[in-house]
């Protein structure tokens, strides 16, 4: 299996090198804003306290969660959740203005806890709403913000080093705040692995005003409708995924895709293209610009396997490719290569797996 390229996280900078600013020791510990929505709390924000743990210790400093919510009952679990995925400390701000996610009373309610408390580090979920909450806070703050990170580390000076794709995928570039504080970064869903939950740990509960009402509060939440395709479509933490690409060569044939899937019980995707084409929708597009996926077994027909695909698949456990030609790039980081045509291979699998599962089930 070939190396995707590495940037230079975590390492010197070099040329750079210059004692931090004075003020800048008021700022310590790393922080998690922890996105919770309805008190259900998003699997992200386990997995920065995961990687947030990482970068405290490296720092020898506290991990705090940040958990606010319309009320006391609303977030208990969520605040339970968050020590025991790794938080020292909570931070939470209480007020019925919360109930809902709004732009401006949760930038309110973060920009003032980050000048009160002057935390050295804050991640953020790169989800709908950590992505419209960072960029908030991140500019009322005048800080700077790394989107979309792919990998988190502390430099040999003790900055965060934030590595994420550029120049449309083809290099990776390692990013430091260096003159501003709090230093600001957003990581997608599945691109960080789930830290172990350790069952009944706690910690220290600092709590918040927010002082602010609801007539300084310019949207009103009329209605909670859920989007049901996104509702549905949930690629990131599906157990298996199946994916096809343009060798399919129609939309028809895309068909193929989503009846193994069925049968496996398992989620389908496809790359960038098909969305372009139509045959998908945007939802469910795998890799740099579509979602990050972890599955057990990821079963990709048609498809070349470009970097931008694979940035968004290789944290899968088993990577099957079905692709005509031997020498396609993703045969450098499949585990299993089935050189045939999909339309042919897909129902083949699909019928095989029918009888394997329903011979199973009755045997159970
Ligand atoms: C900024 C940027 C962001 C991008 N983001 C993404 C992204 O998030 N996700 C993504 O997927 N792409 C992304 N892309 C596009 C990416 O570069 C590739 O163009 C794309 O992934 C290729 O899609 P594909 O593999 O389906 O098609 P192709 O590259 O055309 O590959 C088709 C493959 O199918 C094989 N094949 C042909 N016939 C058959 C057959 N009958 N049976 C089996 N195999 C067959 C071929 O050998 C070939 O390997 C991005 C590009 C840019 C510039």
């Amino acid at each position: 299996m070939a190396d995707a390229p590495k940037p230079n996280a975590g390492g010197s900078r070099a040329g750079t090198k210059k004692e931090l600013p004075d003020h800048f020791k008021d700022y310590k510990h790393v922080w998690v804003a922890i996105e919770c929505e309805h008190g259900v709390v998003h699997p992200v924000s386990f997995e920065l306290l995961g990687e947030g743990r990482k970068l405290a210790d490296k720092r020898g400093v506290e991990l705090a969660g940040v958990v606010m919510g319309g009320s006391d009952e609303a977030i208990a679990e969520a605040i339970a959740a968050t020590f025991e995925y790794g938080a020292d400390v909570v931070y939470t701000v209480v007020d019925p203005v919360l109930a809902h996610y709004r732009n401006e009373p949760y930038t309110k309610a973060m920009t003032d806890l980050v000048n009160t408390y002057k935390p050295e580090i804050l991640l953020l979920g790169a989800t709908n709403l950590g992505r419209d909450l960072a960029g908030s806070v991140a500019t009322t703050l005048l800080t700077g913000l790394t989107a979309d990170c792919t990998e988190l580390a502390i430099d040999d000076e003790g900055s965060l080093a934030a590595t994420r794709p550029t120049f449309g995928g083809s290099l990776m570039c390692t990013i430091f705040t260096l003159n501003y504080r709090p230093q600001m970064a957003t990581v997608r869903p599945r691109v960080m692995s789930m830290p172990e939950r350790q069952e009944g740990k706690s910690g220290r509960v600092v709590s918040h005003p927010l002082d602010m009402g609801e007539e300084d509060v310019i949207t009103k939440v009329l209605q909670f409708v859920a989007d049901r395709e996104t509702a549905t479509a949930q690629l990131p933490y599906a157990d298996i995924v199946v994916a096809g690409g343009l060798g399919l060569r129609s939309a028809e044939n895309f068909q193929l895709v989503k009846n193994l899937a069925e049968v496996l019980g398992a989620e389908y995707g496809g790359s960038r293209p098909l969305v372009q084409k139509g045959w998908i929708t945007a939802d469910r597009q795998i890799g740099q610009t579509g979602k990050t996926i972890r599955p057990k077994l990821y079963i990709a027909a048609g498809i070349s396997g470009a970097i931008q695909h694979r940035v968004g698949v290789e944290g899968s456990d088993l990577i099957v490719a079905i692709n005509t030609d031997p020498n396609a790039q993703i045969m450098d980081f499949a585990h299993l290569a089935i050189v045939a045509d999909a339309v042919q291979v897909l129902p083949a699998l699909t019928e095989a797996f029918r009888k394997h599962l329903s011979v199973n089930r009755m045997a159970g």
